[in-house]
């Protein structure tokens, strides 16, 4: 008799597990209790423009996401590697190119050379990247196990170096303000960063989830249903019970109590402010009232993010650095942030207009330095997702093959 599983969650973890559970002969039913499936990976379209929840990217070096998505079907486009960096000086922005820190250091190092990252930077720069690039990913989890910022200032970064580059580069990343991250998670992204690109699909970030529902199937993919667990082997759907042979939860039932947020804000711009296909980040978010951490102008890079003759310009407020400055409504964070701008575009900015501001909570779970940062996630049951690893694509993905394994194997005891 074909055996059913049932998961709860239509996320990336949900829809992966579900996958493996279905080419393995499973009837799996998935139940969602959003109308759409992604879950934090989500795209809205808004005046012909595609706004990803949070600025939000795929890694071409993620080891899972290699094997999971059809990259090519997603058409998935790269930005620039390396970075725009722009600080204020004598109240007038002043932009430097780190060409690419990642995978040409030595080229980088000249572009960053003036004013932020010393020479013996930008030769540790090069000495890290060796490091971490080195071995089987399983490496970078290895070793130390402290926060961030203590590991940069450990590999000897200068402070501006730490400040201008990695401070927005990365809190951007991680959505926390002090660098508070684990050391391991920092190795495993600059060694992604080193070996692939940073790349948008085509359709808008939802586009992952949507590919992994296609191959499921919609027939088994239940939205807008809020279940709940009963027993190990029984869930409660609208009232009704219903029985399977085992039951996965695909989502964080903590989740209320992670504390990195987000601030995204998207406008709508008559064109694009970059000349290049960077990521700009802010040298200055670590000083005085700074707060953007990063702008991107996703339709550079996927002109379907804008309708024809637009530009869709993203903003990312680590919610982290807004409550240090006191900032905690949307109005209060748009009016800093175009302030910010104006300093940065004093013409173009004027006119942008507001599509959104989304404040994301609970946008990822916490990986400290109290307990070491494994490269496999820890079992618990039959769960999955981002917080039982780390907040990423691969972690959600890992930790969602380990669960359908452990299902598998439940099923033939
Ligand atoms: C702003 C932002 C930017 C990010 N940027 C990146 C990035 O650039 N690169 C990267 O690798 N990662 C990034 N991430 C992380 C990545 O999005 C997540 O790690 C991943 O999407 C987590 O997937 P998940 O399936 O574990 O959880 P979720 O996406 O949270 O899925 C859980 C699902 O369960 C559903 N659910 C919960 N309770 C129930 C219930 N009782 N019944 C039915 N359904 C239920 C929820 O509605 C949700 O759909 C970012 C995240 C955010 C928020």
């Amino acid at each position: 008799m074909v055996q059913s599983v049932a998961v709860i969650g239509a996320g990336l973890a949900g829809l992966r597990c579900a996958l493996l559970l279905k080419e393995a002969g499973i009837d799996v039913q998935v139940f969602e209790r959003e109308h759409h499936v992604g879950g934090r990976m989500k795209t809205e379209k808004v005046d012909g423009f595609l706004l990803d929840y949070g600025f939000h990217v795929m890694q071409t070096a993620y080891p899972t996401s290699q094997r999971v998505f059809d990259f090519e079907k997603l058409d998935v486009q790269a930005f620039e590697p390396g970075a725009i960096i722009v600080q204020k000086k004598n109240e007038k922005a002043k932009f430097w190119r780190m060409a690419d820190p990642f995978r040409r250091p030595i080229q980088g190092a000249l572009s960053g050379l003036n004013r932020f990252a010393s020479p013996i930077d930008l030769l540790r720069v090069a000495r890290l990247r060796f490091a971490v690039r080195k071995g089987k990913t399983e490496q970078v989890f290895e070793g130390g196990n402290k926060d961030t910022l203590s590991y940069l200032k450990q590999q000897g970064f200068s402070q501006s170096m730490i400040e201008r580059f990695f401070h927005p580069l990365f809190s951007g990343i991680f959505l926390e303000d002090d660098l508070r991250t684990n050391e391991r998670m920092f190795r495993f992204v600059f060694r992604m960063m080193s070996k692939g690109d940073m790349v948008l699909p085509r359709d808008g970030i939802a586009g992952a989830p949507n590919q992994l529902a296609q191959r499921l199937g919609k027939d088994r993919i239940h939205l807008n249903s809020d279940v709940s667990i009963v027993d190990d082997t029984t869930l409660d759907i609208k009232g009704q019970t219903k029985s399977f042979d085992a039951i996965v939860r695909a989502f964080n039932a903590n989740q209320v109590n992670e504390k990195r947020h987000v601030w995204t804000l998207h406008f709508n711009a008559e064109q694009s402010p970059l000349n290049s296909q960077h990521v700009l980040l802010n040298g200055d978010v670590k000083m005085n009232d700074g707060l953007i951490a990063h702008l991107a102008v996703p339709s550079d890079i996927q002109p379907e993010y804008a309708p024809a003759g637009r530009s869709l310009v993203t903003i990312t407020v680590v919610g982290g650095r807004a409550d240090s400055l006191g900032l905690k409504t949307a109005p209060e964070i748009e009016a800093a942030v175009r302030k910010e701008a104006k300093l940065w575009f004093p013409d173009s900015s004027l006119n942008w207009q507001l599509l959104a501001v989304q404040h994301i909570e609970h946008a990822l779970p916490e990986v400290g330095s109290s307990r070491p940062l494994l490269a496999t996630p820890h079992r618990q049951d039959f769960e999955c997702g981002d917080h039982m690893l780390h907040g990423s694509v691969e972690g959600a993905l890992l930790s969602a093959e380990a669960v359908a394994n452990a299902v598998l194997v439940h099923l033939r005891d």
